[in-house]
């Protein structure tokens, strides 16, 4: 039996929301709600040098100013190292993982580029040489092609060891890397729906051979279209994206619906809250979302 859906939005509280995130997050509840299904928040504080404190408050504010209401409890990453250890040593007990030496610049010096940054070139992979200590932990990727249907982007295959190379569990800085978190997170809330922005795409496949080490289920993936600027950067604090204006938060919304390809009646911004989901939920069309990473968003 199939479970019941189950979507979630989960934000790192870097900064307030912006446009970028709201359309991450309208896509994951609107397609959650649109399915009879649950919809969850997750808070990814889990890197916690990039948190920025009061973030994780002003994103759920704005959240709830959408009237956009989570089930359950808010989950915060920076609370679930049991789960992310527990993890790690299951795939340490598989002899999946592996302690690395290697600093970032010798792995510049030895490596080549590839999907996403330098490809470990697997130098610690036999063991550690003498006299060198342990900075991180690894997974091996040797033999994993791993290809999936993006419900939105099509298929999408990597083989990981060329494409990316042995990736980090777990940090140098004593950090438990995000690939991990979001895996034991997305199966231990029991998420059937990933709908998150492109700029994950890539990660999907590492997250896919996690989930199939740890024998967990792996959800349903759609990749929607992540707001650009003219320049082609993504919104985010570094770009000066302004954060969602909670005094015209319907216009927002209204604006993410059109940018996700669906087709709100014109004057619905002037409508409140419950008129805009009234609207939206029964109006839902994932086939309408643009099947592109990126797409220009310049109101
Ligand atoms: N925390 C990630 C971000 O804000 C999203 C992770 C995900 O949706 O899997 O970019």
């Amino acid at each position: 039996m199939n479970p019941a859906p189950r979507g979630r939005f989960a934000p790192s509280p870097t900064g307030p929301l912006h446009f970028g995130s709201l359309v991450a997050a309208v896509g994951s509840y609107v397609d959650a709600r649109a399915r009879g299904g649950e919809w969850l928040v997750r808070i990814e504080d889990v890197d916690t040098p990039r948190v920025v404190p009061g973030a994780a408050d002003d994103i759920l504010r704005t959240l709830e100013a959408c009237g956009m209401a989570w089930d359950g409890s808010i989950v915060h990453q920076s609370t679930r190292s049991d789960a992310y250890h527990a993890a790690l040593h299951e795939l340490r007990r598989q002899r999946n993982v592996y302690a690395c030496a290697c600093s970032r610049r010798e792995i510049a010096d030895s490596a080549v580029a590839g999907i996403e940054g330098y490809v470990y070139p697997g130098t610690c992979r036999g063991g550690l040489a003498q006299a060198r200590k342990a900075r991180a932990w690894r997974v091996r990727t040797r033999g994993a092609v791993i290809g999936f249907d993006d419900v939105i982007q099509g298929r999408v295959e990597h083989d990981l060891e060329k494409d990316i190379g042995d990736f980090v569990l777990y940090r140098a800085d004593g950090v438990y890397a995000y690939q991990l978190a979001v895996v034991v997170d997305d199966a231990e809330q029991g998420i059937t729906h990933v709908t998150r922005g492109s700029d994950l795409l890539d990660s999907t496949p590492r997250q896919i051979h996690l989930q199939d080490l740890l024998g967990v289920r792996t959800p349903v993936y759609a990749h929607l279209p992540v707001a650009v600027n003219a320049q082609g950067q993504k919104l985010s604090k570094q770009t000066l994206a302004q954060p969602v204006d909670r005094d015209r938060i319907a216009e927002s919304l209204v604006l993410a619906l059109r940018f996700l390809g669906q087709e709100p009646p014109a004057g619905l911004e002037a409508a409140g809250m419950n008129d805009i989901w009234h609207w939206a939920m029964p109006n839902w069309r994932l086939e309408r979302v643009p099947r592109v990473r990126t797409q220009v968003f310049d109101a």
